[in-house]
């Protein structure tokens, strides 16, 4: 993955080339921004760029370093369920891209094997990434290492990477990706160069969705107003954990919710992996409800294969305030991609749903 390959971004993508182009890419970079705008695969193509035996300010594509990266980077799948294998291994836990490009990223592991609630990054995963960054490049001129979500460090691990913020050797460069950049420690977000990724344009999202992943006009622009601006939302309407979380939405919308249940069933949704995802497939679906309220047609639904089961929401009482519902929906979205508590963001969409009957 070239600069060019990466969808949108130009000012920080331009930054980033003229750091690499001079020599001069600073030593710790923070790219901060909602999630599933492309923040890591930008990470990793600078990366790439900065290993390309080429040089310059971008990645030639062709020599064996960016070989090695690409297949790396497909084989990224693989590369985590080994290392989920040994749960004790920080070195196995930091992927290896390239002896010289190290992904980290938040683990559920556990010593026992068993997954936890919460992901971290663990502070061994943090011990091994600041000794390789003491070390001198294995074969390239110079080593790159991404954090991922490292606002997912804890204080202790958070600490032991400061020390090597402070002064890494010149071949060594860090890039940590966050899209809570605010709950990272100050004193580590102060020795970054902060660069502030904005959620992509739907105009650019519709074309690339359009002429890059062929899809209809009609569905591109369905799935850009549900995405937010993410190439990854906007993408992992395909996917299987989606389906999965939208058929657990749907059932919200199917079930009567009253009472005590109301309760269990913000609770059962404050616990889900990707809540956001939760409430993108939920308002997809209420904005269909809403759609087929009003008189529209199978083909104008972004859950087209679900219209047999919307139908009859669509006449019921949700039907009636899927627009508004569908919109509350948004509200708490906005609020959780801000941070705010899962559950009172769950438990206040689950009310609204309440009065709704
Ligand atoms: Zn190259």
């Amino acid at each position: 993955m070239s600069f060019g390959r990466v969808l949108g971004h130009e000012r920080v993508k331009e930054i980033l080339a003229r750091g690499l182009a001079s020599g001069r890419l600073p030593p710790a970079v923070l790219l901060a921004g909602p999630e599933g705008i492309g923040k890591r695969t930008l990470a990793l193509a600078l990366g790439r760029a900065l290993l390309c035996e080429r040089g310059g300010d971008d990645a030639c594509g062709a020599c064996s370093a960016c070989h090695r990266i690409d297949r790396a980077t497909e084989g990224l799948p693989e590369l985590r369920e080994q290392a989920s294998a040994r749960p004790d291994d920080a070195a196995a836990l930091n992927l290896r891209l390239h002896p010289d490009l190290v992904l980290a990223e938040p683990w559920r592991l556990t010593r026992e094997g068993t997954a936890r609630a919460k992901p971290e990054i663990k502070i061994d995963q943090v011990r091994n990434l600041v000794r390789e960054i003491q070390a001198r490049p294995f074969e390239a001129k110079a080593r790159l290492f991404v954090i991922d979500d490292a606002h997912l460090m804890n204080e202790e691990a958070s600490n032991a990477l400061l020390k090597s913020l402070e002064e890494p050797p010149p071949t060594s460069h860090l890039v940590l990706v966050s899209s809570a950049p605010q709950n990272l420690l100050p004193t580590i977000r102060s020795r970054c160069q902060v660069l502030r990724m904005a959620p992509l344009p739907s105009g650019l999202l519709e074309a690339h969705l359009r002429d890059s992943r062929g899809l209809s006009a009609e569905e591109a622009r369905l799935r850009v107003a549900m995405a937010g601006g993410s190439l990854g939302v906007a993408l992992a309407f395909e996917s299987d954990s989606y389906r999965k979380l939208r058929a657990q939405a749907l059932e919200m919308l199917v079930r009567p919710v009253a009472g005590l249940v109301a309760l269990e069933a913000a609770e059962q949704l404050a616990e889900l992996e990707d809540l956001p995802l939760a409430l993108v497939a939920l308002r997809s679906l209420l904005r269909d409800v809403a759609a087929l309220r009003a008189g529209a047609g199978r083909g104008q639904l972004l859950n087209m294969d679900l219209a047999d089961e919307l139908a009859p929401v669509a006449r019921g009482p949700i039907g009636e305030r899927a627009a508004a519902l569908a919109e509350r929906t948004g509200v708490s979205l906005q609020a959780l991609r801000g941070n705010a508590n899962r559950l009172l963001a769950a438990d206040l969409l689950v009310e609204a749903f309440r009065t709704a009957r």
